[in-house]
Protein backbone atom coordinates (compact mmCIF):
# COMPACT_ATOMS: atom_id res chain seq x y z
CA UNK A 1 0.00 0.00 0.00
CA UNK A 2 1.19 3.38 -0.02
CA UNK A 3 1.48 5.60 3.09
CA UNK A 4 1.24 9.08 3.73
CA UNK A 5 3.80 10.62 6.40
CA UNK A 6 4.08 13.57 8.63
CA UNK A 7 4.97 16.02 5.84
CA UNK A 8 1.33 15.72 5.46
CA UNK A 9 1.24 16.85 9.02
CA UNK A 10 0.05 20.72 9.51
CA UNK A 11 -0.95 20.70 5.16
CA UNK A 12 -3.55 18.54 4.00
CA UNK A 13 -3.40 19.70 0.68
CA UNK A 14 -5.77 16.80 -0.18
CA UNK A 15 -5.14 16.49 -3.96
CA UNK A 16 -4.39 12.62 -3.55
CA UNK A 17 -8.11 12.44 -2.38
CA UNK A 18 -9.08 13.84 -6.26
CA UNK A 19 -6.94 10.93 -7.83
CA UNK A 20 -7.62 7.63 -6.16
CA UNK A 21 -10.26 5.39 -7.47
CA UNK A 22 -10.89 3.88 -4.22
CA UNK A 23 -11.58 6.55 -1.51
CA UNK A 24 -8.89 4.97 0.87
CA UNK A 25 -7.91 8.43 1.99
CA UNK A 26 -8.68 9.04 5.94
CA UNK A 27 -8.19 11.76 7.67
CA UNK A 28 -7.97 14.14 11.23
CA UNK A 29 -7.55 17.28 12.30
CA UNK A 30 -3.58 16.96 11.07
CA UNK A 31 -3.20 14.79 7.92
CA UNK A 32 -4.96 11.89 5.72
CA UNK A 33 -3.92 8.43 6.28
CA UNK A 34 -4.17 5.94 3.26
CA UNK A 35 -6.34 2.43 4.29
CA UNK A 36 -4.04 -0.18 3.45
CA UNK A 37 -6.93 -2.66 3.26
CA UNK A 38 -8.16 -0.66 0.41
CA UNK A 39 -5.26 0.69 -1.63
CA UNK A 40 -4.70 -0.68 -4.72
CA UNK A 41 -0.89 0.20 -5.29
CA UNK A 42 -2.37 2.31 -8.40
CA UNK A 43 0.49 5.22 -7.43
CA UNK A 44 -1.68 8.19 -8.46
CA UNK A 45 -1.72 9.85 -5.04
CA UNK A 46 2.68 10.15 -4.76
CA UNK A 47 3.30 12.18 -7.56
CA UNK A 48 0.40 14.90 -6.98
CA UNK A 49 1.20 15.54 -3.49
CA UNK A 50 2.43 19.21 -3.10
CA UNK A 51 4.69 18.78 -0.27
CA UNK A 52 5.91 14.90 -1.50
CA UNK A 53 4.32 13.50 1.86
CA UNK A 54 3.22 9.94 0.20
CA UNK A 55 5.19 6.81 -0.56
CA UNK A 56 5.07 2.89 -1.20
CA UNK A 57 5.68 0.86 1.74
CA UNK A 58 8.05 -0.82 0.27
CA UNK A 59 10.24 1.95 -0.82
CA UNK A 60 10.11 4.67 2.42
CA UNK A 61 12.43 7.38 2.84
CA UNK A 62 15.01 6.92 5.75
CA UNK A 63 13.32 6.42 9.38
CA UNK A 64 9.70 6.70 7.92
CA UNK A 65 9.15 3.41 8.22
CA UNK A 66 6.65 3.93 11.41
CA UNK A 67 3.93 5.45 9.22
CA UNK A 68 3.26 1.98 7.83
CA UNK A 69 2.12 1.01 10.99
CA UNK A 70 0.37 4.57 11.58
CA UNK A 71 -1.31 4.60 8.68
CA UNK A 72 -3.14 1.05 9.12
CA UNK A 73 -3.88 2.42 12.71
CA UNK A 74 -5.47 5.81 12.30
CA UNK A 75 -7.11 5.04 8.96
CA UNK A 76 -9.34 2.18 10.92
CA UNK A 77 -10.06 4.67 13.11
CA UNK A 78 -10.82 8.14 11.40
CA UNK A 79 -13.40 8.89 8.73
CA UNK A 80 -13.11 8.74 4.69
CA UNK A 81 -12.57 12.04 2.94
CA UNK A 82 -13.50 11.69 -0.35
CA UNK A 83 -13.78 15.28 -1.89
CA UNK A 84 -10.69 17.53 -1.40
CA UNK A 85 -10.94 20.70 1.68
CA UNK A 86 -9.12 23.56 1.75
CA UNK A 87 -5.46 22.61 2.96
CA UNK A 88 -4.35 23.67 6.61
CA UNK A 89 -3.50 27.59 7.73
CA UNK A 90 -0.09 27.59 7.17
CA UNK A 91 0.16 24.94 4.63
CA UNK A 92 1.81 26.70 1.73
CA UNK A 93 4.84 28.00 4.34
CA UNK A 94 5.23 24.97 5.29
CA UNK A 95 5.29 22.98 1.59
CA UNK A 96 7.92 25.72 1.03
CA UNK A 97 10.26 24.61 4.02
CA UNK A 98 9.40 21.45 2.92
CA UNK A 99 11.35 22.23 -0.91
CA UNK A 100 14.30 24.72 0.92
FE1 LIG B 1 -5.42 5.56 -3.71
FE2 LIG B 1 -3.79 4.72 -5.67
FE3 LIG B 1 -2.81 6.28 -3.72
FE4 LIG B 1 -3.52 3.76 -3.17
S1 LIG B 1 -1.85 4.41 -4.53
S2 LIG B 1 -4.01 5.60 -1.95
S3 LIG B 1 -5.29 3.46 -4.53
S4 LIG B 1 -4.38 6.87 -5.25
Amino acid sequence: AYVVTDACRGCRYTECVTVCPVECFHLDEQMTYIDPENCIDCGGCAPICPVGAIHPSWQMPAGKSDWVEINRLRAAETPVIAAKIPPLPGADEQARRLAS
